[in-house]
Parts: C-alpha cells; structure tokens; sequence
C-alpha cells in the first residue's frame, strides 16, 4: 500500500471552478478502489465551499506557517467521503474571502497554501510516500518539500493541468517570504518573475499532464507558454496520462440533476429536450438539432471562432445554447446574439452545475473549439451523455474524439484541424447534414455509445508511476 497526499486548490463536491476539480474529486477513489493506492486530499478551506459540508468536518489541529517575517496561524480540519479522508488548511485572511480566484494576491495565497502543507506534513498521522501537486496553485508545495527535506522521504510529482496559468509573482517575494539561501533562486524563477508552476516542475521527481497530446505539444513554443524549453529538458520525465471521469457520478441512468433518466435512448434524451425547450422558451420540436456549449467563457475555449460563425449557424434549422461565465467581452457578445435570435439561441451566464447536467442529457451535439486543450472533461461528460462532441483537434481533444469517417463507419464525434472560423462552420454543417442522414446518423450514435472514458486504465498508469518513484531512487 502507498500512501499518496494529493494538494490541489478545488476538489468536488466542495469547491469547482473547472475540471480540475472533477479530477480531484474522482482519482483518488479510482486509485484506492482500482489500485490500492491510499491517496488523501490537502485543499485551503474557502468561505466559498457550502455550510452542509463546512459543518461536517473535524478540527484536526493548529499550527504556524512561518512565510518570511510573515508568521501566520493556520488550522486544519479533515472530512471523510467517500472513502477518503480531505484535509482543510484554514486562514482568516487568505481563504476568507468570496470566491476563488482573481485576487491581487493569489501568488501570495497559495504560497501560504503550500508552506502550510508542508507544515502539518510533520504533525500528521499519515506519511506520504508520493506527495502528488496539482498545477500552480499547488506547485511550491513540491519545491518546499524538496528543500526543506521534510522529516521523512518523500517523492514528488507535479502534474500540468493547465499550462497557460502558472502564478508569477515579482521575484523579490523569493527574499521576503522564503528563508533559504539565494543559491535556490534558479528552481523558482523563470524569465525575471517568481514562478510557481516552474517551481514545482523544476523540483518534482516526476512530471505529468492530462493527455498524451498535450505532453507532446507543450514542448512547442505555441503552447508551451514560454516553458517549452524547460519542459524540453525534462521529456525523460514528462508523461501524459489521459484523464477519466467519474462515471457513476456522470451516469445519466442514475442522474437526478435531469428529468427523464436514460442509458443510451435517443427517445429518452428527446424527453428531456423537450423539457429543456419548454424551459426556456425555445420551440418545442423534439426533432430540431440542438447544439449547447458549456464553458468557462475565455480564449482559450475558441470562442472567437464561434463568435464568427454564429450568425451563419444560426440560418440553418437549429437551436443553440451558451452556458457559461467568464470574461466580459463574451458575456456581452452571447447575451446579445441571444435577444437577437430568441427562438434560436439562449444564453445562460450562470455555472450551474444541474442546468449543465440537463443540457449534456438534452442536447444532441456539444460543441468545443478549444484554441489549446490539456484534456478537456466536457466533451468525455457529453459523450458519457450521449451528446456528439464538435472539437478542434489539440491536446485531449484529439486523443478522445475521432472524427466520424463516412468510409470506414468509425468516429465517435466531428472535429477539424486548424484554428480556424471557416473550418469550424463547415464542420457545423457537416455534423447537420450527418444528423439528417438516416444511414450513417446511426452509425455515429453507436459509435457514441460505445465511448468509454473511465478512470481504469489512466488510474493504473498514475500507480505505476508512483511504483517506480518508491521503488528505485530517483
Ligand atoms: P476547464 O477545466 O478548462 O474549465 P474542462 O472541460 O476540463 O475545462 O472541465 C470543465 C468542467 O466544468 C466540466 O465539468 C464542465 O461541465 C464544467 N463547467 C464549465 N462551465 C460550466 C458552467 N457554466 N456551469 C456548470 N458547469 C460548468
């Protein structure tokens, strides 16, 4: 049995901003039940994440985070579900506030963060072999770990769930909040700033990202994110391993976020549309191709293209639906576009994780034009839901959706290559003259339902890299 200590910013059902929280909230049952693998989870204890489970939890202890002259108290409390144990690291100034993101001092935050797991590493009752860090947020726990050798040995991994976020901070913060010789200065900046995700990538025994694509292309400058050479020197130990989903949470046989439970009828999910339809004031024809998006509403999720194209889409004979939240420039576009074409598209500004539900159950195409993509969760979600994933192929999205071939009758979705409005378009198209073809829109279904994206296999791969880590010295 290894013991494995997952620290990670958000974790369902607690706190979720993204799907990195679906991950956080999934691999570690898929480790302990498929492999053995005792994994808990260090989260910070945001105001955010709801009373029900707030008052659930246990006081563990207290104890000081020395940052610098900065001395800070923190507290932990812990909870156990699902068969695992979540520990909470608490602070009345950092985490108390609304939200989860987006402040000045996020750096600063998540510093503390980290040099407070490695604190109550010493006080714990449970020793990790493998300490596993979740992108930026998480990425100083690995560099801290390494270089205040904590009091027992202890491997390291860092996994890139998303390479575009890596919390720079100024670096004379290295000076005010670390107590350690200048001479580690090297493993903590890159380009002039303090760079947490570099941090703990430059520190961690292994590194991994969330598909075999993306591993591949963020040793590319047009990816990469100005890391690619540093990531170049580190391909012996960089392994993309694709993520899963929880399927039993994401099974729309049992899922009561949607009206009419199904496990692959078209009937069934033509039910729930016209629920939705209903809903929200579209025309009710269970006939009529829906197509939704779910997203953070930001750049890297291809909005632009649909920006382009929308207008042109919405001439043919379809209905459309946006949910999502994000920057403003798109919440403003999509709420428009909306009030003019209000029997064809809505637009719902809100994360919601229940409407997001009805929409994967409802909907007979999603849609997501990733300009990069580390995995991807929702279209594997909608593909669980039965819902005909439109991709761009980058990162996860090509290592999870192959594009529908009329000739050979395999593909379980549509896609195209180039980052690209026209090409986007002409795949919309495609995708509506497939969903009216009485010969081969079966065949897509089929392929559909058979698309299997569990935690199983990636969960196995996970293992054998902490065996490796634990059993030869790295
Ligand atoms: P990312 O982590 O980059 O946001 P992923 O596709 O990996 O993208 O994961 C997104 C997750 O967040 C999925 O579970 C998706 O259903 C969910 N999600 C995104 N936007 C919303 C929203 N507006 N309301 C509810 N769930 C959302």
């Amino acid at each position: 049995m290894r013991n494995v200590l997952f620290v990670a910013s958000e974790c369902t059902p607690f706190i979720k901003t993204g799907g990195l929280a679906d991950v956080i909230g999934s691999l570690p049952q898929a480790l302990k039940e498929n492999e053995g693998v005792e994994v808990r989870v260090i989260l910070p204890l945001y105001d955010e994440i709801p009373l029900e489970w707030r008052d659930k939890m246990e006081y563990v202890m207290s104890f000081n985070v020395p940052l610098g002259w900065r001395n800070s108290e923190a507290s932990m409390y812990s909870l156990e579900y699902n068969n695992i144990i979540y520990y909470f690291v608490s602070n009345e100034y950092y985490f108390t506030r609304k939200g989860v993101y987006g402040y000045y001092d996020d750096g600063e935050r998540f510093l503390f963060f980290s040099r407070a797991v490695i604190e109550a590493l010493a006080h714990l009752d449970f020793k990790p072999d493998v300490l596993h860090a979740h992108d930026w947020q998480a990425g100083m726990a690995v560099a801290l770990a390494k270089i205040i050798q904590p009091i027992f040995d202890m491997k390291t991994v860092m996994t890139i769930h998303n390479i575009k976020y890596q919390g720079l901070m100024p670096i004379d913060i290295f000076e005010d909040f670390f107590d350690m010789s200048r001479e580690h200065i090297g493993g903590f900046e890159w380009n002039g700033m303090l760079n947490c995700l570099k941090s703990g990538l430059f520190h961690a025994d292994k590194i991994t990202t969330v598909s075999p694509s993306y591993g591949e292309e963020i040793k590319d400058p047009y990816y990469g994110e100005e890391l690619h050479p540093f990531l170049l020197e580190r391909s012996a130990d960089l392994i993309g391993v694709l993520n899963g989903i929880d399927t039993k949470d994401y099974n729309p046989q049992t899922d009561p976020a949607i009206a009419v439970n199904y496990r692959s009828s078209r009937a069934k999910k033509k039910e729930n549309k016209l629920i939705l339809q209903e809903k929200l004031g579209l025309p009710i024809i269970a006939e009529k191709p829906l197509y939704i998006i779910i997203t953070r509403l930001v750049e890297q999720k291809g909005l632009h293209l649909v920006q382009h194209i929308l207008d042109d889409f919405l001439h043919e004979d379809v209905q459309c639906i946006i949910l999502g939240t994000g920057d403003e420039e798109f919440e403003t576009y999509f709420a428009e576009a909306a009030e003019s074409h209000p029997n064809k598209l809505v637009t719902l500004l809100a994360f919601d994780e229940g409407v997001a539900r009805q929409l994967y159950a409802s909907a007979d195409f999603f849609v997501m034009p990733s300009k990069f993509e580390p995995c991807g969760l929702a279209q594997l979600i909608a593909l669980q839901y039965k819902t005909v994933p439109i991709v761009r192929e980058t990162g996860g999205l090509r290592d999870t959706v192959l594009p529908f071939n009329e000739l050979t009758g395999e593909g379980n979705g549509f896609s195209f290559t180039n980052y690209n409005a026209d090409d986007l378009l002409a795949t919309l198209r495609y995708s509506l003259r497939i969903y009216h073809d009485p010969i081969q829109w079966p065949v897509v279904v089929k392929n559909v339902n058979k698309s299997q994206f569990s935690w199983k296999s990636s969960a196995r791969d996970y293992a054998t890299i902490y065996d490796q880590l634990t059993t030869i010295s790295v």
